[in-house]
């Protein structure tokens, strides 16, 4: 859904709204996929992040591994659930629904070399027109290797509920300097959602086969010791 933040002077002027639509954010690398103890998550053709309920156990692995908070369990069936952006859609060849419907074009669909040059030029006119703290989140690779759900802010990131410093939950995470240094530059109003082509097939093997090992590892944990 679209989040409203409301921001006014103290004499109730000068007001104005912020919005964030707190969409998956398909990171490049995600926490959620990593954690997944059941193979559950998976990258997409679209370098895309998906939950499949049918593989899902209910284990809420992934909800704490999400920094964006994005995941929530399905009461009917207790398994995780979130935006797909638009898995069926796309795989049809069409715009996910939320940047189709949008009236205003705030959300946007697109490849992501063209959404990142239109979010610039954007960031330009906010600039020129004196918005000085107009700033795209998760467009460069800065912050987890990339949104593929990116962000223009005019304020910052914990303003609109998106942490400034996120972090991976293992040995995959970026070094925090680096993730220190990017975040801290991050502000944000219009929400563009970016579409990145298999950058991400390296990264998703290595997050499939570092799980396969912990799950390995743990059944290896598991098995009883024969008797002498
Ligand atoms: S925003 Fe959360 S649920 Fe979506 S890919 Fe990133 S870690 Fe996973
Ligand atoms: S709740 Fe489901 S999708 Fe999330 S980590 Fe557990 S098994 Fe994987």
């Amino acid at each position: 859904h679209v989040k409203f933040i409301e921001q006014f002077g103290e004499n109730r002027d000068g007001g104005r709204w912020l919005m964030m639509s707190d969409v998956c954010k398909h990171c490049v690398h995600a926490g959620c996929l990593e954690v997944c103890p059941t193979n559950a998550i998976i990258r997409t053709e679209f370098d895309t992040v998906v939950i499949q309920s049918d593989v899902c156990n209910g284990c809420r692995d992934c909800i704490a591994a999400c920094p964006f908070g994005v995941i929530d369990i399905n009461p009917l069936n207790n398994t995780a659930m979130k935006c797909t952006l638009c898995y069926d859609r796309m795989q049809s060849g069409l715009t996910p629904a939320c940047a189709q419907a949008c009236p205003t074009a705030s959300i946007q669909f697109g490849p992501l070399s063209e959404l990142r040059a239109r979010a610039d030029a954007r960031v330009q006119q906010l600039t020129d027109g004196g918005e000085d703290r107009a700033r795209l989140y998760g467009a460069d690779d800065s912050i987890l290797g990339g949104l593929n759900s990116f962000y223009l802010l005019v304020d910052e990131p914990e303003v609109y509920g998106l942490p400034a410093n996120p972090q991976l939950p293992s040995q995959n995470a970026v070094p925090s300097a680096v993730l220190s240094t990017a975040g801290a530059a991050a502000m944000g109003v219009l929400g563009m959602v970016g579409l990145r082509k298999r950058r991400m097939d390296g990264f998703a093997a290595e997050a499939r086969a570092d799980a396969e090992a912990r799950a390995t590892a743990t059944d290896d944990a598991g098995e009883e010791a024969p008797r002498a």
